[in-house]
């Protein structure tokens, strides 16, 4: 065998490159992490050579008997990471990401065109959650689902359980889904129950954003509640790129073969098993007291970016966060998400535009979302992360300097210093 290096140049060059690019710059971005390299060693190994549809004892094809191992640790170490016992909660670890996840747990659960309610794309939620526009159906959860979101108070920014109460009355879901991409707060899953339990309806709980949290304490369980759990497992879990679906199984007998027979062969065909050793790995870092100071730390650097913007006057949705993200509404200094993650590109702080309460539109939101998360497995603690929150009132101030006089000197010579920096952190950050 030969290296990458030796093998392919051009994209050993690019995993360099955005190599530095990760560890140069500041990762702000709510969804994403930095995982260990443990974990990228089990996502790289040579299990990726193998198939194995189907599940461990019951295979498709032959040669799983590490396989099988591997499979059945995961799910015992996923029942662990959630302190779930297994007579009551099963897991099933094969799906590819936290969408298939998503559309294998609806396939399960519910009929095509049955009705969902979750969380709103301009509100928090994820497209996944039965996303479509005035002009079309755009996700898979609308397109074969009947889907009616409901919102957050366009005041508080707090999700309106009054008005999903009384929109549940009247569309009567089959499955109300909560969870979001992009909410600074806590659940209210006793709510949220009793709202599903007058329709009849499924609670399903995507934790994706927030699973790392909900391993080590850091948030209420769903599970006390939920009839199934997904999650992404590389978000604030810090595992590879993939999906969990937890379901329980004292309600419903034949609940464990739905959930198995709609992730495969409904939805997906032979397991990724490098990125099942990967997942292995993460949920048992996720175990250690270690993983739960982390959780902690990326609460406190999350409060503590919020303080210092909120020091500077800004507008954040729902006044701060109870979790690993800031929801900074830009709409009061007439700028736009876009611009203000465009500023930060340049600095080399990656964070994303997103809507924000009220926004009618996802495409042009009205705000940034920053997460602590990733700067946090880095290390970070509070005096860094505050000093990473004046570098983003900085740039907006620049931003807002650009706006008054288009295409000014001050953004132009701003980006010229980091395209011509060959590498190096722009003045910005230096300083
Ligand atoms: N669910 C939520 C709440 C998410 O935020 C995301 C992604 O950001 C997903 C599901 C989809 O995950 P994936 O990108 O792995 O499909």
């Amino acid at each position: 065998y030969t290296s990458l290096a030796e093998a392919d140049p051009e994209v050993n060059k690019i995993i360099e490159d955005e190599t530095w690019r990760q560890f140069s710059g500041l990762e702000l971005i709510a969804s994403e992490n930095l995982t260990s390299l443990a974990v990228m060693e089990a996502n790289g190994s040579i299990l990726t050579n193998k198939y194995s549809e189907g599940l461990p004892g019951a295979r498709y094809y032959g040669g799983n008997e590490h396989i099988d191992i591997l499979e059945n640790l995961c799910r015992d170490r996923a029942l662990k990471a959630f302190n779930l016992d297994p007579k009551i909660w099963g897991v099933n670890v094969q799906p590819y990401a936290g969408s298939t996840a998503n559309f294998a747990a609806f396939t399960a659960l519910i009929q095509p065109q049955d009705r969902i309610m979750g969380l709103g794309l301009p509100d928090g939620g994820h497209l996944t959650h039965g996303y479509y526009t005035a002009k079309k159906k755009i996700t898979a959860s609308s397109i074969y689902f009947q889907s009616f979101p409901y919102q957050v108070d366009t005041k508080t920014g707090l999700i309106d359980y009054d008005r999903l109460e009384t929109n549940a009355n009247l569309f009567k879901p089959r499955l109300v889904i909560c969870g979001a991409s992009a909410y600074p707060r806590d659940w209210d899953y006793a709510r949220l129950r009793a709202i599903a339990d007058a329709q009849g309806a499924y609670l399903m709980m995507d934790m994706a954003h927030i699973s790392g949290l909900v391993a080590a304490a850091e948030q209420n369980s769903p599970f006390e509640v939920c009839d199934v759990v997904t999650t992404t497992t590389h978000k604030t879990l810090r595992g590879p790129r993939a999906g969990l679906i937890f379901f329980r199984k004292d309600k419903e007998a034949d609940i464990e073969a739905r959930i198995n027979a709609s992730v495969f062969p409904a939805c997906q065909g032979g397991p990724h098993n490098n990125t099942i050793a990967g997942i292995a790995v993460a949920l048992k870092q996720a175990a250690d007291p270690a993983f739960k100071a982390y959780a902690k730390q990326v609460r406190a650097n999350a409060a503590a970016m919020a303080a210092v913007l909120f020091k500077h006057g800004y507008r954040l949705q729902t006044d701060g966060t109870e979790n690993h993200l800031v929801l900074w509404d830009l709409r009061p200094l007439g700028l736009t998400g876009s611009k203000v993650e465009k500023i930060c590109d340049a600095a080399h702080i990656t964070l994303n535009k997103n809507a924000v309460a009220g926004d009618k539109s996802a495409q042009v939101p009205g705000g940034v979302r920053i997460g602590a998360s990733a700067l946090t497995s880095r290390s970070m603690v509070e005096k860094d992360v505050e000093q990473v929150a004046e570098f983003l009132h900085r740039v907006v101030q620049i931003s807002l300097t650009t706006q008054k006089e288009a295409g000014s000197k001050l953004l132009k010579d701003f980006v010229t210093a980091y395209e011509s920096g060959n590498g190096e952190a722009p003045k910005l950050i230096a300083e």
